[in-house]
């Protein structure tokens, strides 16, 4: 919840913030561009998040145990830096 409500983005590079994991050095201003202020996007508020995260444990969830029952299901920990989650993904493929 945290993850998606906390997200900002700056609308001239498109860098991605998170207000309790990854803040910019100035509060709602992005770090390359000090005229910038940066966006919450309408689907990221908390009423939207809680349905968008409803729908996944309903329809998206119940794939783990297909995946898993055929041995392809891969696990990767997707908290911490973008670069070190994707690094793990390329290493598994
Ligand atoms: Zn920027």
């Amino acid at each position: 919840m945290k993850r998606l409500t906390g997200r900002r983005s700056c609308p001239f590079c498109g860098e991605i913030y998170n207000i309790y994991s990854k803040p910019p050095k100035v509060e709602g201003v992005c770090d390359l561009h000090p005229d910038a202020v940066l966006q919450h996007r309408a689907d990221d508020a908390e009423e939207k998040v809680k349905v968008r995260l409803e729908t996944y444990d309903e329809l998206t969830r119940p794939l783990l145990a297909y995946y898993e029952n055929s041995s392809r299901l891969k696990k990767v920990d997707g908290t911490g830096e973008v670069e070190d989650i994707y690094s793990e993904i390329e290493r598994m493929v």
